[in-house]
């Protein structure tokens, strides 16, 4: 299959046309320059690496009903919010039915992987890798160990079945508790995470210290509070439609200009589906409806590259012949591609090499 159109990657979007065989990329290059085969079959799209979803609870998906209106505090707080009294009421099969249908909605969407804080202890963790045993996406599981004060011994297990530990906030945890969990994460050469600035301002000197691998939300953070994230080096994952579900909005804007590793997330299952492509859109239209514009370029590149740098695999980031992960192809026009991407993409637009043929006939 040639896929003639653009290409958006690490090095911009650009025309040009990407060769595959099977799911495999084996040649790139200019429009009108490739190796030239009559027979294979053509497709007018844009390729992209595939999105990974910088911040998910897939545990919440248990919880299908519309949540209750007022603040989020009260829904989300752990150890008894609405949200947690909920997960200890469902049964573990009903969690992992809901976790599997959520990463499969995910997997058919391209999304290739998935950050998730995952509460619940080791035994979450457990729940979680089950559910995605066989959904062809990575999950990248950061849990949370129940006790506190931190027990090493928990901690230790936790981290043993995980990938990192994802913290709720400094609010809620103290320095102590958070300089433990942040040790053991370097150690094990695993990531560290928390909520940050996302109902109220918090201090940075707080969630900073110890320095995270990535930090979730700060849709109320300053200007003076971003540059300070900039200058740590820690990565942010915003969740859009999450925050505007409780009238709030990250500056994606300045977040842009100054240069902060950004990932988008979709946040809580109970909230919203997770869909890469719909939290694209609302981030776009929320912030020019909010008066502060954000390229989509930004946004693209928050889907689709940034995360792939956190996770340590910025190969994947670049279109090029091999490769372990493959990009996806989205079927839409390739001028100004990153602006058809954010605002247009929707799941029967998405073509995965190798695993099917479009459903239109190349044109
Ligand atoms: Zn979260």
């Amino acid at each position: 299959m040639i896929v003639e159109g653009a290409i958006v990657d690490l090095d911009g979007p650009r025309s040009g046309y990407v060769r595959f065989r099977g799911a495999e990329v084996v040649e790139v290059g200019k429009l009108g320059t490739e190796s030239a085969h009559g027979s294979a079959r053509k497709v007018h799209g844009i390729v992209v690496p595939p999105p990974v979803n910088g911040h998910t609870h897939l545990g919440d998906a248990v919880a299908t009903r519309e949540p209750p209106p007022g603040p989020l505090a009260p829904l989300v707080r752990p150890p008894d919010g609405w949200k947690f009294r909920l997960l200890a009421a469902a049964s573990t099969a009903d969690k992992i039915a809901a976790m599997a249908l959520a990463l499969d909605r995910m997997r058919r969407e391209g999304t290739a992987a998935t950050i998730d804080f995952r509460e619940e202890g080791t035994e979450g963790v457990r729940l979680l890798r089950q559910a995605s045993r066989r959904s062809g996406i990575r999950v990248v599981a950061l849990g949370r160990p129940l006790q506190r004060p931190v027990v090493p011994s928990e901690l230790a297990e936790v981290l043993k079945e995980a990938d990192g530990i994802g913290l709720s906030s400094a609010l809620e945890e103290p320095p102590e508790s958070r300089t433990t969990v942040a040790r053991a994460c370097r150690a094990a050469h695993k990531l560290f995470g928390l909520h940050a600035s996302e109902n109220v301002r918090e201090d940075p000197g707080t969630y900073l210290d110890p320095r995270p691998d990535l930090l979730v939300h700060l849709s109320e953070a300053t200007e003076e509070d971003l540059r300070a994230v900039a200058t740590s080096g820690a990565t942010v994952a915003v969740c859009p439609r999450s925050n505007a579900l409780f009238g709030k909005r990250p500056d994606l804007a300045l977040l842009a200009k100054l240069s902060v590793p950004t990932i988008l997330g979709t946040d809580n299952a109970m909230f919203h589906a997770p869909s890469i492509w719909r939290e694209l859109e609302f981030a776009y239209v929320a912030a020019r409806l909010g008066g502060r514009p954000v390229p989509p370029g930004f946004l693209v590149k928050a889907a689709c590259l940034e995360p792939w740098k956190l996770l340590g695999e910025p190969e994947v980031a670049r279109i090029q012949p091999g490769g372990s992960v493959r990009p996806i192809v989205v079927r839409l026009p390739a001028d100004d591609p990153e602006y058809q991407l954010v605002s247009r993409t929707t799941e029967h637009l998405i073509v995965r090499p190798g695993t099917g043929s479009p459903r239109r006939r190349p044109g």
